[in-house]
C-alpha cells in the first residue's frame, strides 16, 4: 500500500515540492532524484522508475450500465468496456492496443475502431467472448497498451484488469475482479470484488439508468517487457527495460567529465554538442567537441558539430536520442537527422557524432541490466580524453 502522505504513482510531496526549482536535481528533503515528467512543463508531474506520470496518465476502464444479456447455453457474452481519461491536464491518451484473454488461453488482440482519447473524453468498445458454459467461472483478461505524447516524444504503458464471469442458477450473470492490491505481481493480497449486474428478471426492471462498474486497473510490466510496449525488442538486452532513473555514467571526458548520474534536468533530458555546459554558463549536459590524441581541441573540426547536437532521454523504456546537429549522427550504420531524427539506442551501439569524419568522436553505449532492468548506462567517449588534460 502507499505510504501515508505519498502521492499518486508513489512520489512523496517533498519531491513535489523541491522540483518546482529549475535546477533542483535531488529532493531536499528526502534526497531522492528528481525525475520530471517528459511534459513536466504542462503537467508539473514527477515520475518513478516505472516511468508513468499520474498526472498525464490515468486511464479508467469500465463496464458500461448496459453489459451483458442473458447468458445462453454455449452462447457467447458481449461486454461493452468504455475507455475513460481521467488526465487533470488536456493530455490526450492513445488507446494503441487490445488484447483479451480467456483462462488459459492466448491472448488475441481486439481491433479497435478509435485510438485517441481526449482528456475527459469516453470511447466505447464491446468485446465478445467465447462460447460460455451455463455454469461455471470464467477468467477474462483485459489488457491494452496507453501513450502519451509530448512534441516528438513517447511513452507507452500496458494496463490489465482480470475478471472472473460466473453465470449462476436462473441465468444471472456475477462479474468477480480480481485486485492485487499490492500492486506488483506477488499475489499475495488479492482480493475478489464482485461487481453485481442484475441484468436479468425484475432488477433489472427497477434499476434504471444504471451506473457503468469502475474496473481495477493494473500496471501489466511483465507483459510491457515481454510484448514490446516498454523496453527493448531486439538486440542483446531484448526484452530488458531501462529504468527512468537509471544512472548514467560517462567515461573518457577527461577529468572535467559530466558527473554520473540519472536523467534529472527540467524537459528530462540531455544536450550535447558543441556548445558550453549549464554548469559552463552554455545550454547543454554534455559538451561535445573534436580533440587529438594530446586532449587538444580541433577548433576547425569542432565547428561541424552543433551548438546542441544530440538530445539523449528515456522513453518507453528504451536510450533514446534525438539527433537535431546539422550533420547528421550515425548510430550503428544509420544516419538519423533532418527528417529521421529518432533513434533508438541499445546495449553496445555507437553513436558516431560526425558521420563524415566518423572516427573523429564517437560515443559507445554499453548497458547493465539484472532480472531484465537495465538500471545502468556507461557512456565511453572515443577517442577517451586523457585523465590529466
Ligand atoms: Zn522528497
Ligand atoms: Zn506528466
Amino acid at each position: 500500500m502507499a505510504a501515508v502522505g505519498s502521492t499518486p504513482g508513489g512520489i512523496s510531496p517533498c519531491c513535489y515540492q523541491h522540483a518546482v526549482t529549475a535546477d533542483a536535481v535531488f529532493c531536499g528533503e528526502c534526497g531522492k532524484p528528481l525525475l520530471r515528467c517528459m511534459a513536466f512543463q504542462e503537467c508539473g508531474g514527477l515520475v518513478g522508475d516505472d516511468g508513468c506520470c499520474s498526472v498525464c496518465v490515468k486511464p479508467q476502464l469500465f463496464l458500461d450500465k448496459d453489459a451483458v444479456t442473458e447468458v445462453k447455453t454455449g452462447g457467447v457474452l458481449v461486454l461493452p468496456l468504455v475507455f475513460y481519461n481521467a488526465s487533470g491536464v488536456a493530455r490526450p491518451l492513445f488507446i494503441t492496443d487490445l488484447w483479451v484473454r480467456e483462462g488459459d488461453g492466448p491472448r488475441r488482440r481486439v481491433e479497435l475502431p478509435w485510438k485517441r482519447l481526449d482528456a475527459g473524453g469516453s470511447n466505447r468498445v464491446n468485446i465478445q467472448t467465447g462460447a460460455l458454459e451455463r455454469q461455471g467461472r470464467h477468467g477474462i483478461e483485459i489488457t491494452f497498451a496507453a501513450a502519451t505524447n509530448y512534441y516528438m516524444r513517447e511513452e507507452r504503458f500496458a494496463f490489465t484488469s482480470l475478471l472472473g464471469l460466473e453465470v449462476e442458477q436462473g441465468g444471472s450473470l456475477v462479474i468477480n475482479q480480481t485486485i492485487n492490491t499490492s500492486g506488483v505481481g506477488t499475489g499475495a493480497d488479492t482480493i475478489y470484488a464482485p461487481i453485481r449486474l442484475e441484468t436479468t428478471g425484475d432488477a433489472a426492471k427497477k434499476a434504471p439508468g444504471g451506473k457503468a462498474a469502475e474496473l481495477a486497473l493494473q500496471r501489466a510490466d511483465a507483459f510491457e517487457a515481454s510484448s514490446g510496449v516498454r523496453g527493448y525488442t531486439e538486440g542483446p538486452l531484448k526484452g530488458s527495460v531501462v529504468g527512468r532513473g537509471a544512472r548514467i555514467v560517462w567515461k573518457g571526458f577527461g577529468a572535467d567529465g559530466p558527473a554520473a548520474g540519472p536523467i534529472t534536468t527540467q524537459d528530462s533530458m540531455l544536450g550535447l554538442g558543441r556548445a558550453k555546459t549549464v554548469a559552463n554558463g552554455g545550454e547543454n549536459q554534455v559538451q561535445l567537441l573534436v580533440t587529438d590524441a594530446a586532449g587538444a581541441v580541433d577548433e576547425q573540426l569542432s565547428q561541424a558539430i552543433s551548438r546542441r547536437h544530440l538530445e539523449l532521454f528515456i522513453q518507453s523504456g528504451r536510450l533514446s536520442a534525438r539527433v537535431t546537429g546539422a550533420a547528421g549522427a550515425l548510430v550503428g550504420e544509420h544516419r538519423h537527422g533532418a527528417d529521421d531524427a529518432l533513434a533508438e539506442i541499445g546495449h553496445g551501439d555507437v553513436v558516431k557524432i560526425l558521420p563524415k569524419y566518423p572516427e573523429a568522436l564517437a560515443l559507445q553505449v554499453r548497458m547493465r541490466a539484472a532480472h531484465g532492468f537495465i538500471d545502468e548506462i556507461t557512456i565511453t567517449r572515443l577517442p577517451a580524453i586523457p585523465e590529466g588534460g
